[in-house]
């Protein structure tokens, strides 16, 4: 019994993603077993063959189950369905387009070879990518489009977990909440507290901390942003001993936001960090320079010059 159970899952293993139950495979094994006395091996080989033929799959799409974001394991070959969700720029010649894609499970990048010369994937609409092969580099998963890949639209809305994870925005940073700045946060939950007290836990323990809250636009949509002391002193310069310098000189620690809304309200940034829901947790932030402004900023420099 034992070894039927393992030859279910097995099975059940190959086929999971396309509505076959542990039940089922193990009513036709056990009927070729016991009923017709059909090897194991054999009957294992009947019943996949079997499915494959219901299924209408090919021995090769097989070979490239249709897998969930969340389960694609790195040095497989996969088929996935999902959504484009962000195209990014690519960043050398041999890569066609590359970006995010997502289901219902989670996220994961993407990489179309350009050598694999496919039609090209537009952001926001599905696909199934067919013979790819999962990678991972630094702890982010991605899957490869080579030449023995296929990629077609399929009509079906995959719905994307707003977990999307790394994201890169590029937008004006139209807005910076109150709660930003030089502020007191409470040890337990890390909101703003006033006066020593935090809405949530009463009198508390606090941190000082500097930080930024705020909105951007990319254009197309606005995102929620968080951005902590090691980004701020990328942009800016400031940093948390000279922020509390400057609050202690002044006697007012709202001269720090005052600092920060000179220095970064409505300037162009480019970010990248983790999206959950609306809000992006800010890992790396620099100003964007349009490529007018490049432009300009040589033309200058070469007026400078003489
Ligand atoms: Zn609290």
């Amino acid at each position: 019994m034992e070894k039927i159970q393992s030859i279910v899952n097995e099975i059940y293993e190959i086929f999971k993603d396309y509505n076959v139950s542990k039940s089922e495979i193990e009513k036709r094994l056990k009927l070729l077993i016991f009923e017709f006395k059909v090897p194991e091996d054999e009957a294992k080989r009947t019943i996949i063959n079997g499915l494959r033929r219901d299924l209408n799959l090919s021995r090769e799409a097989l070979r490239f189950p249709l897998t969930k974001i969340a389960d694609l394991e790195p040095g497989k070959g996969v088929s996935v369905k999902a959504k484009v969700i962000q195209l990014w720029e690519p960043t050398s010649q041999s890569i066609a387009q590359w970006g995010v894609i997502g289901d219902e499970t989670g996220t994961a990048r993407f990489v179309i070879w350009a050598k694999s010369a496919k039609r090209k994937v537009e952001e926001g609409k599905n696909y199934i990518f067919e013979r790819v092969f999962v990678d991972e580099f630094g702890g982010i998963k991605s899957i490869k489009v080579t030449s023995i890949s296929e990629v077609r639209e399929i009509e079906e809305d995959i719905e994307v977990s707003e977990n999307w994870g790394e994201i890169e925005i590029t937008g004006a940073l139209v807005s910076i909440s109150q709660n930003s700045g030089l502020v007191q946060v409470c040890k337990i939950c890390g909101k703003v507290i006033e006066a020593g007290i935090c809405k949530e836990h009463g009198k508390v323990e606090w941190n000082e901390v500097l930080r930024l809250r705020g909105v951007i636009d990319d254009g197309e949509r606005t995102y929620d942003v968080e951005m902590e002391e090691n980004c701020i002193k990328e942009l800016t310069g400031l940093d948390l001993r000279t922020a509390k310098k400057m609050a202690f000189e002044h006697l007012d620690r709202g001269i720090v936001l005052l600092e920060l809304k000179k220095k970064l309200l409505g300037r162009y940034l480019k970010i990248s960090g983790d999206l959950k829901f609306r809000t992006v947790n800010v890992k790396k932030a620099e100003f964007f320079k349009t490529k007018v402004r490049e432009e300009v900023d040589k033309v200058l420099e070469e007026v400078k010059a003489l």
